[in-house]
């Protein structure tokens, strides 16, 4: 990713810029949480004066924010980072800012690795920008903002979002559960639920300025309600976001399978506008390294809540994470992922290569699994993958589907992007008569491994 972020905002073009007016950039790794929370941070620039623009060299003041679930994004990220260095020396004024996971992680050591940065911004300080940047002007010396602990519920701040159609709304921040790979609960504090009313007021809000799609965003929504009992479960929250009549589509993520219940399948099944895409992480088909990933599920339990969901929704897709050369991860081991891929036929799966974190517990694992072999087996798990995802997508072609006209497709202006209920994306030559955010009808005429085409119809 070396694209600043997009935001919904007008961006004045060079002739008219301001000289007078102070400009901020923003780049995102990770996660829909920290894109989410770079809205926020730019929000708050936004309301101390600052304008977005879309170019480096414009700006006096970037922001990177961070990610370090994988050692592959850290090592982009530093990449980054360095590039600024130059920009740096030309104008000293500019102020770096590095915030998420990474900051949240190697706090002051990031002033060590790179001692251009200004502004070091953690996940639970997120909502202090305005005062850290005052700080610093007043100061003229680095700040270092970094909590060890979060709040338990962080106050709102002044927000711009990136899309039009769709927007992200946390329901809950922080995770409890310590799968032993992963550096999320380390960086992301326990779980804390945000109260119903104030998730229920954003999203009202939120389709009153034209937002047709919302997603429910936590890294274990089915934890809702978890940490205190005032506001009920996730059920009860879906319940109640399905009846804000100002939108039209609400999806969620992510899912624990552990967690999720007949209360919410039912939920789903019995609303009116939470769609019919279940995102259900599995992270491998042996039980062995379920257990050693301390996942809390078999995938005989897995094969049931499939089961259950695919009865009572069934049309419904499947898309799944999946993590290949986890220590101990034997080639037989790994056959019994390939041959469960087989089994459930997900819609599409989301798969990495198993990255040491340090200070989890796997990455001082016995048997760690060679680069070589893990790409090898990443080779495979896409190649049975992408094969069952054409064959799921071309029982589309000459059907009609419906999406939400999202906009021109990233790659050319006359085509135009939508995305069902299920979360399929189609692509069709635009007839001029599509309004962004309006339903379209399409009729599939060619299906591929990651998206469907078409044609509009009446
Ligand atoms: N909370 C979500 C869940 O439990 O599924 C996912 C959050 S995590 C940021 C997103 C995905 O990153 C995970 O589902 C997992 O597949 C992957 N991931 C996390 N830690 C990883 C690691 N150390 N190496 C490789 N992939 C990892
Ligand atoms: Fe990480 Fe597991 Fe929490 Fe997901 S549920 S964020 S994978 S610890």
């Amino acid at each position: 990713m070396s694209k600043p972020d997009q935001y919904n905002v007008e961006i004045p073009s060079n002739e008219v810029k301001d000289s007078n007016i102070k400009y901020f950039t923003t780049y995102t790794y990770g996660c829909q949480m920290n894109h989410h929370d770079s809205e926020r941070l730019a929000g708050q620039l936004k309301s101390i004066g600052y304008e977005y623009t879309e170019s480096l060299e414009d700006a006096s003041f970037i922001l990177i924010n961070t990610c370090c679930v994988r050692e592959s994004a850290e090592k982009k990220i530093y990449g980054k980072i360095g590039e600024l260095k130059n920009l740096k020396v030309s104008n000293p004024n500019l102020i770096i800012a590095i915030a998420g996971c990474m900051a949240q992680k190697d706090k002051e050591k990031l002033f060590k690795k790179a001692p251009h940065i200004d502004l070091i911004i953690g996940t639970h300080n997120v909502h202090q920008l305005v005062e850290i940047v005052k700080e610093f002007e007043e100061s003229k010396d680095r700040v270092l903002a970094v909590w060890d602990q979060a709040e338990r519920l962080a106050p709102d701040v002044p927000t711009i979002r990136r899309g039009k159609i769709s927007a992200w709304v946390p329901i809950m921040y922080g995770c409890n559960n310590f799968c032993t790979y992963c550096i999320v609960p380390y960086v992301r504090g326990r779980e804390r639920s945000r109260p119903l009313h104030d998730i229920i007021e954003e999203i009202y809000q939120l389709g009153l300025d034209g937002f047709k799609e919302i997603t429910l965003l936590g890294q274990n929504v089915n934890s809702y309600g978890n940490d205190t009992k005032e506001y009920g479960d996730f059920a009860d929250l879906l319940k109640a976001v399905d009846q804000v009549e100002t939108i039209e589509r609400v999806r969620y993520m992510t899912s624990h399978p552990r967690d999720i219940n007949d209360k919410v399948i039912d939920t789903i099944l019995n609303s009116k506008k939470i769609c019919d895409h279940f995102h259900l992480p599995v992270q491998s088909g042996s039980d062995t390294i379920l257990k050693m990933m301390n996942r809390g599920y078999t995938t005989d339990y897995y094969r049931e809540l499939v089961r259950k969901i695919r009865k009572a929704i069934p049309h419904a897709s499947l898309t799944t994470d999946i993590i290949v050369g986890f220590p101990g991860e034997t080639d037989e081991l790994f056959q019994e992922t390939l041959e469960f891929l087989k089994e459930i036929r997900f819609d599409a799966s989301y798969t990495f290569l198993y990255s040491k974190r340090s200070g989890t517990p796997a990455a001082t694992m016995a048997d760690q699994v060679p680069l070589v072999v893990k790409k090898e087996r990443l080779q495979k798990l896409m190649d049975v993958q992408n094969d069952i995802s054409l064959e799921i997508n071309q029982q589309f072609t000459d059907t009609v589907v419906t999406v939400i006209v999202e906009g021109p497709s990233q790659r050319d202006e006359n085509r135009l992007m939508g995305r069902t209920t299920t979360n399929k994306i189609v692509l069709w030559d635009k007839q001029g008569t599509e309004e962004v955010g309006q339903l379209a009808n399409i009729k599939i005429t060619t299906a591929q491994t990651w998206i469907l085409k078409g044609k509009l119809i009446d």
